[in-house]
């Protein structure tokens, strides 16, 4: 009996044999696409410009639009394409509506080698034209970007006018193979899940199947009506754990308990896709009907290892490519040895893998016509003959749809057939050899792991460990790069759900919990306390925390002025390490904090995990910054004389915190306090100070001497304002509204008797924040991302989008959207996960959000206004106001709530003028895709952060050094290299180290700081 390896090269020669015979035109020498598909690989900057630009076509209206973009996209290019863009680049400039059809007309004819029809009627040509091939279709809906209810209906009703249409046309028609046609229906229809809900939240999969199965059950029904079979597509990994919830659920109940023409996709580049299928085929026998599986080695990997990388995640998918193709045969094993309940499909146009399965399939005596191969549209051609030929069932998938909902799908085709490593390019253009392209995955694996072949890829199991190979790293990788973000958790992993609903039920039986302040490690009740309540259910108190007077304040800076005389001499490597060990213990009790938070100032689960994980970064970056900084350094080489320049602390400092970053921003502003020598005052916001208390037990679990740090809790307007005034009190680090900042700004330029230091404050305020979005932007994403930006919790970041501004070209188009989109967001209780707006702090600002309302209704139009939201509790409706103009109360006062003030504008000049017209220059946005527009908006925009094609919000330590100028901030930049600065004196020390006209060739560099007494 001859090996599996050598049936799968029979297998596979012969494929290639008969491939050979047709070979594929999409990878030919002639024609616009196959020379722009050469350069592609040949030139990864060409490529990615290509890319951006077939992004950015369809959206664009006019002639001189796309010739403008083109120029913009191209003109830099040195390569062979160059002289084709320059006279292109010429004749636009005589005849931008001849060029521009022209472009748009090739492009498209690009894409259409992908898309099989702009609608069902359409497409049915391209079926009628594979029935006579003898190939079969399924037929996928474009689409998927889906920002509203209203866009996941329309998708809905389209798929069941889709099954209509098909069933109608294709009425009469046979089974190719004449054989086991009850196991593969001719209408064959594959659905995105995520086009049917628009608010599916990873970390709660219960709510999205609440909202799909509805959605869901009409297409069904329809199809079974019909004969059809319905496949659930796979998309990111976000989404897998939901899709596949999804489908148990729905087939596992009675009405399609007994149904067999359900399929789903599983995706072999995933590390966890055996275990999934393998619980697939378990739940399947017990169900006991047969039911599809599609397997594919997975559509996302760039996406996927981005993301994690992004988020430092554990990265889902494989990093090397045989590692995928092997899953990929180990995968067909098990869907082949369980034929009896699994009917398989296999999504590749890799001969090697096709061959893999059907050598396996004869190898266990299972039929030809028992399972298909499954290839895209406009793909693999040659491939399809030769399998038809072969007498294999083989099914194309057919993509219908115009080409702007389509763009995605179609970038995805484009990076895949040009992907270094895949196996289309590798055959069809790089003619790789028969053997190569035959062998076992397995065998390769084994020789990179033994160091006989260069690594395979660049990405490392873990992306934490290593960067991106996109990433260019060079030499002058900035120095803040060498810092590695804490993670954020994964809500879409069920354990971290568990975890969070535990943590949420533990924190509710610690409810109304006492909490003392804190002076020199003693804690103390003062009888008066501050009450934290439940912003979701006002009557719940969170905790009760003793409140400062007059009295302890007086106390607290004693013992800080004290302990200060200690603490500023203590290595700096001890004061790092007792915030590394803060951020281990945060780490320890993660979901507790969270849980706090969502009580405490009503946070949603992602919101409060990303508050913790910014906490831990602070720790973390200003331990690795102040080692950066803290030993003295030589300032210059000169003979005979040292010169050192090192830093001092400046003495006690007094931290003022908000409460919408409770413990993140607290924590941030008193580490970089503690971390850099100084003794603090640490003053919680009233409305979140039992966040406070805890961070407060965490610094004292790390081992925060007596003295150097004192929580003090207390009114702002009595201890707070007598701190700020206390001639003891060296620093003033603050964050909050603009009109206490100023007052403390103010009041700390008064120098008091017996005071010894200038005041310096670190001053954070408020924003009102604009993004434009510009004529070509991809709207897809521009919505999703302003309406987090507005929206995401409760519109109550500094960061948040506040005014948007829209050119008149695109204003109807992005406000049709907008409206919808926030019609549609999650808003309820944060105890629930996946929920986007939560309620409002507490009743004053409840009431003053309100007033705002009711100004924008004298002053602009209400455009929108969400109804039903929760009446218990401080919810507030999203709301959008539009005709709203620069001068307007609204369009220049800072909200702190769910609301948008849209102003209209002629252009992008006016458009900047506007955005810079604000007292505040806090963060702001910019959604284009024209290379000159984003280069011009990085030069202009006003803002300490400006974020180009992405939220205003969500920034991270080190990544995004965060604050603002103008009535911002006084320009430090939190979680920045240059923020540690700001708690420090700057000291020169210099030596002359010449005696008698001699000195030393060279000056030795400190490697301690300058301690006395000094330590051994
Ligand atoms: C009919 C059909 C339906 C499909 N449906 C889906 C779907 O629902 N969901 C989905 O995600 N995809 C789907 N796909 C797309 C499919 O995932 C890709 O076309 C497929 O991965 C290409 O694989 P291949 O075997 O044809 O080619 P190959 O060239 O052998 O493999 C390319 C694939 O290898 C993987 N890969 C590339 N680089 C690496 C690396 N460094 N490390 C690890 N793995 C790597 C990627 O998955 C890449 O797509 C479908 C494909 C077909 C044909």
């Amino acid at each position: 009996m001859r090996s599996l390896q050598s049936e799968i090269e029979q297998h596979g020669r012969r494929i290639l044999q008969l491939v050979d015979q047709h070979p594929d035109s999409l990878f030919s020498k002639a024609g616009f696409y196959q020379r722009l598909m050469a350069l592609s690989m040949r030139d990864e900057q060409f490529k990615l410009q290509l890319f951006r630009f077939v992004d950015v076509l369809p959206s664009l209206h006019g002639s001189r639009e796309i010739v403008e973009h083109l120029e913009e996209y191209f003109a830099g290019m040195r390569d062979g394409f160059a002289p084709f863009v320059h006279a292109g680049v010429r004749l636009a400039r005589v005849a931008p509506w001849l060029s521009g059809r022209v472009l748009r007309w090739n492009v498209s004819g690009v894409a259409h080698q992908f898309i099989a029809g702009k609608n069902a009627g359409d497409v049915v040509k391209t079926l009628r034209k594979r029935r006579a091939q003898k190939i079969g279709f399924t037929v996928d809906l474009l689409g998927e970007a889906v920002v509203s209810e209203t866009e996941t209906d329309e998708y809905a009703a389209r798929c069941l006018d889709l099954l209509e249409t098909l069933a109608r046309e294709t009425r009469g028609w046979t089974d190719p193979l004449g054989r086991n046609s009850d196991l593969f229906p001719i209408v064959n229809v594959s659905i995105k899940i995520s086009a049917l809900y628009s608010q599916i939240s990873p970390a709660d999969p219960a709510d999205a199947i609440a909202h799909l199965v509805p959605k869901l059950l009409p297409i069904l029904r329809h199809a079974r009506q019909r004969g059809a079979f319905i496949n659930f597509d796979m998309e990111s990994y976000a989404h897998k754990n939901i899709t596949l919830e999804l489908f148990k659920k729905i087939f596992g109940d009675r009405e399609f308990k007994d149904w067999p023409h359900a399929g789903i996709v599983i995706q072999a580049y995933l590390r966890d896709s055996e275990s999934d299928l393998r619980n697939l085929i378990e739940w399947g026998r017990e169900r006991d009907t047969r039911f599809a599986v599609r397997l594919v080695k997975g559509a996302y990997w760039d996406h996927e290892t981005i993301r994690a990388a992004q988020n430092h995640w554990n990265c889902p998918v494989y990093s090397q490519k045989p590692e995928s193709d092997a899953n990929f045969e180990a995968l067909t094993r098990l869907l082949l040895e369980n034929e009896s309940v699994v009917t398989a499909a296999f999504g590749s146009h890799n001969v090697r893998s096709i061959a893999h399965a059907q050598a396996f399939a004869d190898e266990l005596g299972i039929d030809r016509g028992r399972f298909e191969f499954q290839l895209l549209y406009g793909m693999g051609g040659p491939i399809k003959r030769a399998l038809v030929e072969m007498g294999y069932r083989v099914r194309e998938y057919c993509p219908v749809g115009e080409l702007l909902p389509g763009m995605s799908y179609f970038v995805r085709r484009l990076l895949e057939n040009t992907s270094n490593e895949g196996f289309l390019r590798a055959k069809f253009a790089e003619n790789i050899s028969e053997d190569e392209l035959l062998r076992d995955p397995r065998e390769l694996l084994q020789k990179s792991r033994n160091g006989l072949l260069p690594r395979l890829n660049n990405l490392t199991t873990n992306a934490m460990k290593e960067p991106h190979p996109s990433y260019n790293l060079s030499l002058d990788t900035p120095p803040g790069d060498t810092y590695e973000n804490a993670p954020l958790t994964s809500f879409g992993q069920q354990e971290n759900q568990d975890k969070m609903r535990k943590a949420l039920s533990e924190m509710r039986t610690r409810l109304g919990k006492e909490y003392p302040l804190v002076i020199n490690g003693e804690k103390i009740f003062t009888g008066k306390t501050i009450a934290s309540i439940n912003p979701s259910s006002p009557e719940d108190v969170v905790g009760a925390v003793a409140e400062a007077g007059i009295a302890e304040t007086e106390r607290a800076v004693k013992v800080a002025r004290d302990a200060f005389e200690k603490w500023r001499w203590t290595p700096f490597e001890q004061r790092s390490q007792l915030l590394e060990r803060a951020a281990a213990i945060m780490d320890r009790r993660r979901f507790e904090l969270s849980a706090l938070e969502v009580f405490e100032v009503g946070k949603p689960w992602t919101e409060a995990d990303g508050d913790i994980r910014e906490a831990i970064d602070f720790c973390l970056f200003y331990a690795q910054q102040m080692r950066r900084i803290g030993r003295p350094r030589l300032t210059q080489h000169v003979p005979g004389e040292e010169s050192y320049y090192h830093y001092w602390p400046r003495g006690v400092a007094f931290v003022i915190a908000p409460w919408n970053f409770p413990l993140a921003i607290l924590c941030g502003m008193t580490t970089a306090a503690l971390v850099t020598g100084n003794t603090v005052i640490m003053k919680p916001a009233e409305q979140s100070a039992v966040c406070g208390a805890m961070l407060m037990e965490i610094l004292e679990e790390a081992g925060v001497p007596p003295g150097v740090l004192n929580f003090l809790p207390g009114k702002g307007s009595v201890m707070g304002a007598h701190l700020v005034d206390h001639k003891d009190v060296d620093l003033i680090a603050f964050t909050g509204s603009r009109e206490v900042g100023l007052r403390i700004w103010q009041s700390a330029g008064i120098t008091r008797p017996g005071q010894r230091e200038l005041k310096r404050v670190v001053c954070e305020m408020g924003g009102k924040n604009a993004v434009i979005i510009d004529a070509d932007a991809d709207l897809d994403e521009a919505i999703v991302d302003c309406s987090y930006s507005a929206f995401g919790y409760q519109g109550q970041k500094c960061s948040a989008l506040s005014r948007l501004i829209l050119l008149e070209e695109n204003y109807d188009r992005v406000m049709e959207r907008l409206i919808k989109a926030a019609a549609s967001v999650r808003v309820g209780n944060p105890e629930e996960p996946g929920i986007t707006v939560g309620p409002v702090i507490d009743e004053t600002a409840y009431n003053r959000i309100l007033e705002y309302i009711q100004i924008g209704k004298s002053e602009a139009r209400l455009a929108y206004q969400r109804e039903g939201v929760p009446p218990k509790g401080f919810f507030i409706p999203p709301t959008i106001f539009s005709d709203v103009k620069p001068n307007m109360r609204i369009a220049r006062e800072e909200i702190f709530g769910p609301v948008i003030s849209v102003l209209k504008v002629r252009d992008l000049d006016e458009a900047i003028a506007v955005a810079n017209g604000t007292d505040y220059a806090l963060t702001a946005g910019f959604f284009s895709r024209s290379p000159a527009n984003i280069e011009r908006a990085k030069a202009q925009i006003e803002a300490g952060n400006v974020y180009v094609n992405r939220s205003c919000t969500g920034a991270v330590v080190g990544r995004h050094p965060f604050g603002g100028f103008k009535m911002s901030g006084s320009g430090t930049k939190a979680g920045g290299a240059d923020y540690l600065l700001q708690f420090l004196v700057p000291r020169v020390v210099t030596e002359n180290i010449t005696r008698h006209g001699f000195a030393p060739e060279q000056a030795p560099e400190y490697r301690d700081e300058f301690l006395w007494p000094k330590r051994q």
